[in-house]
């Protein structure tokens, strides 16, 4: 038997075993010290009291028999599917319950996802990116081509004369970048995927940080994305299910590729390869979408945004160019004096005790700049900000 060797393609995923090699040997020289950690993608704030009490509830209803839950149906909770749909429906995305799948997160659906689109594909990925998007792709077999994106256009790229892909992922509000796809921009994508008959992957894992009015949180607010698009969303980053896991992914019925309907092929893939998202889980994601619950998270999401602030502010004073911060938790940030991602990474660990995400990591052309994170405690985001412009300054 020889297994997947696609796996041999793989490279090391190099770039948080690197950091917390460096880590670990910085703290092993100075024992003690106190490390500003401004580089994690987890939340740090805990569950909203609505999600909280409707999981007591859930693990109650299975106590007794008359409220217990075997198996859920596979594609979701209808009440849920509906409620999602709902929720798109307030950003003029009018999608119905069926074309909501409920899933237990977005990194498990970026990569079954692929099941719909068979072997020996040509996929498209703007770079700096998620890694996840690379690595699904590899082991997949598919041929990856890298769209590296940069400052002059903002790391948001637009559909050009290159190779024809069968699948074209977006991520936006974007990680690492923090950029915003305008509305402009995702139309010129929908109608470069209809006329070259590709299929858009439009991760919308941090569509609850936009704030500004006139940025789509959805790809299906855009005309022509329904023959087009599917979107991957997760209640991970919006509502702190990062260890708790649920998400949803919209295939719309208009959706067709050679006279298959993705959507129906969706509904098989997944009565054959899953039993359905817990009962007591799927209850909790219901309580993000009550008027409740929407307020408590918006509350979480608003501490978040209030770390970006503190360091935008900081790089403001310092006069270094970023992107990111007002629409995403993250900030891309060009390193100072031309310093090289990981040269810059070393600098701040020895002199400042700050830790960030080297931007050579999400690609090569990542090289040159820096992710900070705005998902660690407000305390330590004031100190990191303030030692940054005594350090730069
Ligand atoms: N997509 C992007 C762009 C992410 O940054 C992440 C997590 O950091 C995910 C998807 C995964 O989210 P989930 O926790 O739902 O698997």
């Amino acid at each position: 038997m020889i297994p997947n060797t696609n796996y041999k393609n793989l490279k090391d995923s190099y770039l948080f075993y690197h950091i917390a090699q460096k880590t670990k040997a910085y703290l092993e020289q100075h024992p003690g010290a106190y490390l500003y950690r401004m580089g994690i993608g987890d939340v740090s704030l805990p569950l909203c009291d609505a999600v909280i009490q409707a999981l007591h509830k859930a693990v109650d209803d299975q106590a007794v028999k008359a409220s217990f839950h075997g198996y859920m149906p596979e594609c979701g909770d209808p009440e849920l599917r509906r409620t999602i749909a709902g929720y798109y429906k307030k950003r003029n995305a009018d999608l119905s319950p069926e074309e909501v799948f409920i899933s237990s997160g977005a990194s498990d659906e970026l990569g079954d996802i692929l099941d719909l689109f068979g072997r020996d594909k040509k996929v498209m990925i703007m770079e700096p990116a998620y890694p996840a998007y690379v690595d699904a792709n590899i082991i997949a077999g598919n041929t990856i081509i890298h769209i590296p994106s940069g400052e002059a256009e903002g790391f948001v790229p637009q559909p050009g004369e290159r190779d024809r892909a069968d699948v074209i992922y977006i991520c936006s509000p974007n990680n690492p970048t923090g950029a915003v796809f305008s509305r402009e921009r995702l139309k010129q994508w929908v109608d470069y995927a209809n006329r070259t008959d590709a299929v858009l992957l439009f991760d919308a894992a941090y569509e609850a940080f936009i704030e500004d009015e006139d940025i789509p949180h959805s790809i299906f607010e855009i005309e022509g994305a329904k023959t087009c698009a599917i979107e991957i969303c997760s209640l991970s980053k919006t509502a702190g299910f990062t260890g708790t896991r649920l998400g949803y992914t919209v295939i719309p019925r208009e959706l067709e590729r050679n006279g298959m309907r993705l959507n129906e092929m969706w509904i098989r893939n997944r009565t054959t390869k899953t039993n359905g998202v817990s009962y007591i889980i799927q209850k909790g994601g219901a309580a993000v979408f009550t008027e409740e619950g929407q307020k408590q998270v918006r509350e979480r999401i608003q501490v978040y945004k209030k770390n970006a602030k503190v360091l935008m502010e900081a790089l403001d004073r310092l006069g270094i160019w970023y992107c990111g911060g007002k629409n995403a938790p993250y900030i891309w940030m060009r390193c100072p004096g031309g310093m090289g991602s990981w040269e810059f990474f070393d600098y701040l660990l020895q002199e400042i005790q700050v830790v960030g995400t080297p931007g050579e990591g999400f690609g090569a052309c990542g090289e040159g700049y820096f992710r900070f994170s705005t998902f660690g405690s407000p305390e330590d985001t004031k100190e990191a900000a303030e030692r940054l412009v005594k350090l730069l300054g």
